[in-house]
């Protein structure tokens, strides 16, 4: 199934390149564009704003010159440590290095480097198609240079590693992370000798960062079918080191012939379906996280089966030591993943049982601003095969959401604050903070969603006289 991929005819199009060539050659620098440049233009995805020069000589000393050239559209950033520099133009960010070579230890990321040639800095790239260079040189310009079949690879969708892939890996265990991203983003396949490599050499994921991980999960997870990317970390055992409690959601137990489902390809299949109705990452991670209570809370009952009790309150009480490890943000996305996952099941009973309005009102009042998000992840939930009870699931919830509609529009409880304040509470029977102001306003927002009384001011001011009459307090002279 291999296409025949060449270069488009406007890849170096942009006046920069002609530029930089320029320049380069005006200091006697041969200079190249590298990586995943190159990689995107072949496949003709859409161009990335993020481009990569290679020079012979310094990359430091390069940039400065183009700059100099683009006067006040092109402010050159050196990192001095890295020997790199980089030029923000218009939308662009060109990333200028020295060709280099390198040799690593095995204790860390960081390997030594001393200058090199073109084919020594093609070398210490992570895979073949990133591995690709384009000269822009004046007597070779727009030549593409491949010396370890990047272009075949390419056109046979294949990701495979310029060097001995169990050093590629172990030099920097990175790049089995940034494999799978890869796999994943591109529906290329991981080449079974590299595979296995990576398979070997999944112990080294414990020299990497949380943030270098979760960068590169965070592009799987943004991919349109992420159980692509979920199932080879799982496969490789690489997700076991940083997500074990995804992990541990594979496998089905069989006790007096009755099976649970596997939970693992359940909540990857979850997972895509949530990606296919929303862009939401967050959402992605909801869907992610959505079961792991359950391997904590799993049961056999003689009589019912297996169960998972609270399997939804649990996972939520795991996140956020999840998002600590991970590096995650702790603010609104923790907030919003945890509620989701807890409140995950609660749609599902509203489609099962005869739909009270109080228990649609709850649900709307618990879910606020997140009803939609939790639907579209009860929805993806369904993963039965059975075509039947997939669509009366689906049907089940139409009901759900024309309910909730019904009485969002009647009620407007989404987002709602009860109609009594503490301060009003307190001015009506002139006292200070305590706790009977807790026990008034909760007594009213029960009676609120519970449909005793309705939505309304007027009621609800009756009801808080009513109920501070019960627990002995008395309204001050002016409201008799
Ligand atoms: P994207 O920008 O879509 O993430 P990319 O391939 O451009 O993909 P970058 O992280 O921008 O990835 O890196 C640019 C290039 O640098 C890569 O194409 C690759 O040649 C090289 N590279 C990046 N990270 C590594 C690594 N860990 N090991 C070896 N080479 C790498
Ligand atoms: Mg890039």
């Amino acid at each position: 199934m291999s296409k025949s991929i060449v270069l488009p005819k406007d890849a170096l199009q942009h006046p920069i390149f002609q530029l930089i060539g320029k320049v380069g050659h005006e200091l006697g620098q041969e200079v190249y564009v590298v990586g995943g440049f190159v990689r995107d233009q072949l496949l003709q995805r859409t161009q990335p704003k993020d481009i990569d020069f290679v020079t012979i000589g310094s990359g430091i000393a390069l940039a400065k010159a183009v700059s100099e050239k683009l006067g006040p559209h092109g402010k050159v950033t050196v990192f001095k440590n890295f020997g790199t520099a980089m030029i923000h133009h218009a939308e662009y960010e060109l990333e200028f290095v020295g060709a280099r070579k390198e040799s690593y230890d095995l204790g860390s990321r960081k390997p030594t480097v001393e200058n090199g040639s073109l084919e020594d800095d093609q070398k210490r790239r992570d895979f073949t198609i990133n591995a690709l260079a384009i000269s822009l040189n004046p007597d070779s310009y727009g030549e593409l240079i491949d010396p370890f079949g990047g272009l075949l690879h390419l056109e046979q969708g294949i990701l495979k590693t310029p060097l001995d892939p169990d050093s590629t890996f172990s030099d920097d265990p990175l790049r089995m992370m940034r494999a799978i991203r890869f796999a994943n983003q591109l529906h290329f396949s991981i080449e079974a000798e590299a595979l296995s490599a990576i398979r070997r050499n999944a112990d080294r994921m414990q020299i990497l960062s949380a943030e270098r991980i979760t960068e590169e999960f965070m592009k799987i997870m943004r991919c349109d079918k992420p159980s692509i990317g979920l199932g080879l970390l799982y496969e490789t055992k690489l997700i076991h080191r940083f997500l074990p409690e995804i992990a541990a959601l594979q496998g089905v137990e069989e006790i007096e012939g009755k099976l649970h489902k596997d939970n693992f390809y359940h909540t990857l299949e979850v997972v895509d379906n949530v990606a296919m109705a929303s862009q939401n990452v967050w959402l992605r991670w909801a869907a992610l996280l959505h079961d792991i209570g359950k391997p904590v809370v799993k049961r056999f009952d003689q009589k019912v089966g297996w169960t998972f009790h609270s399997h939804e309150f649990v996972g939520g009480k795991m996140t956020p030591a999840i998002f600590r490890r991970l590096k995650l943000p702790l603010g609104e996305p923790l907030r919003y993943v945890k509620k989701i996952v807890q409140q995950s099941s609660r749609p599902i009973v509203l489609s099962q049982e005869e739909v009270t309005d109080s228990a649609v009102r709850r649900l709307l009042f618990d879910a606020g601003d997140e009803l939609e998000d939790l639907m579209i992840l009860c929805e993806s939930d369904i993963t039965t095969k059975n075509s039947k009870k997939k669509s009366r699931y689906l049907k089940n919830f139409e009901n759900v959401r024309q309910k909730l509609k019904e009485v969002e529009e009647s009620d407007a409880i989404r987002n709602w604050q009860p109609p009594i304040s503490g301060e009003q509470i307190m001015e009506v029977f002139g006292i200070s903070p305590g706790r009977e102001i807790g026990i008034i306003k909760n007594a009213i927002r029960e009676s609120i969603l519970d449909g005793i009384i309705p939505n309304k001011e007027k009621e609800a001011f009756e009801y808080m006289l009513q109920i501070g009459k019960e627990i002995g307090l008395k309204p001050k002279e002016s409201h008799g």
